[in-house]
């Protein structure tokens, strides 16, 4: 890129770069020019004739640079919506994704708004799950864990940046951390890619052990079933999220670990994306 170039320019230029890489050229680039300009995205059809210095050309053409080899946009600008809340997200954190928002409607339509439950996000990673149930559910403790002590730092910050007071965040593996405390609702966006599974080469930005769990992707899930058991309240809920193609599997193990009511929601592709199951 040439130094002094317009926003068109340096938009369209930007745009071609990107677009084998993102399924969202346009807005990616748009995103991260506003970013490199500190401005708000509106300007830049606002003063499509404005020229960039030499500074702002180098900034925008470094994160272009990283978006053509792959990195997630959410890295690059370092926040990513979730819940319609801005989440600080790093490397050690995986992306939040719009298909948890359904997890958590699922844990929503479960806890009537004056019952104040005990709420439990294992593998909390950025927080997304936990502050999301925090936020719609400010009378409800909500526990969250994370075995990474660098993803729950990030998910204690989201907390704190959106004023949510009523989360605890516990370091650990899975259920470790909560022995001998019992939970009304415990919810999980697990690992559940199979760990041979050629998605991974996509995702390989983001930390493959919140991604990739055992040959079969179901290594964490099964885990999780029988572990749960013994800190859910008589009639509690266990909601979790899983892969395209998982929820027969995932129902099988939760019905063998002794959970009742196994029920599924799809997501918004119609793919059944989230079992739930009663104690
Ligand atoms: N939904 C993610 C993906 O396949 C996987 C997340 C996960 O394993 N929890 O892009």
């Amino acid at each position: 890129m040439n130094e002094f170039v317009k926003i068109e320019v340096a938009l369209a230029d930007a745009v071609e770069r990107l677009t084998p890489v993102s399924e969202s050229p346009r807005l990616d680039a748009e995103l991260l020019l506003a970013r490199a300009l500190d401005v708000p995205r509106s300007y830049l059809f606002a003063h499509p004739e404005d020229e960039l210095d030499s500074a702002a050309v180098k900034r925008f053409s470094t994160t272009i640079e990283s978006r053509t080899k792959g990195a997630p946009l959410a890295y690059i600008t370092g926040e990513k919506e979730f819940w319609s809340m801005t989440l600080m997200v790093t490397r050690d954190t995986l992306v939040p994704r719009p298909e948890t928002e359904i997890l958590v409607d699922q844990v929503l339509v479960r806890i009537p708004k004056r019952e104040a439950m005990k709420v439990l996000d294992l593998g909390t990673g950025s927080g997304a799950i936990a502050l999301a149930i925090a936020k719609e559910r400010p009378i409800c403790d909500v526990t969250a864990t994370d075995f990474s002590a660098a993803a729950l730092a990030i998910a204690k910050e989201n907390a704190r940046q959106h004023s949510l007071p009523n989360i605890e965040f516990l370091l650990g593996d899975w259920l470790e951390p909560v022995a001998g405390q019992m939970f009304d609702i415990i919810a999980t966006n697990p690992p559940y890619v199979p760990s041979e599974d050629p998605d991974l080469e996509r995702l390989q930005h983001e930390p493959l052990t919140a991604l990739a769990s055992g040959a079969d992707g179901l290594d964490a899930i099964r885990r999780i079933a029988v572990d749960a058991t013994s800190v859910i309240k008589p009639g509690g809920s266990l909601l979790i999220e899983h892969g395209d193609e998982q929820h027969a599997a995932v129902a099988e193990i939760l019905q063998e670990a002794g959970w009742k009511e196994i029920g599924v929601t799809n997501d918004l592709a119609g793919i059944p994306r989230v079992t739930t199951a009663v104690r």
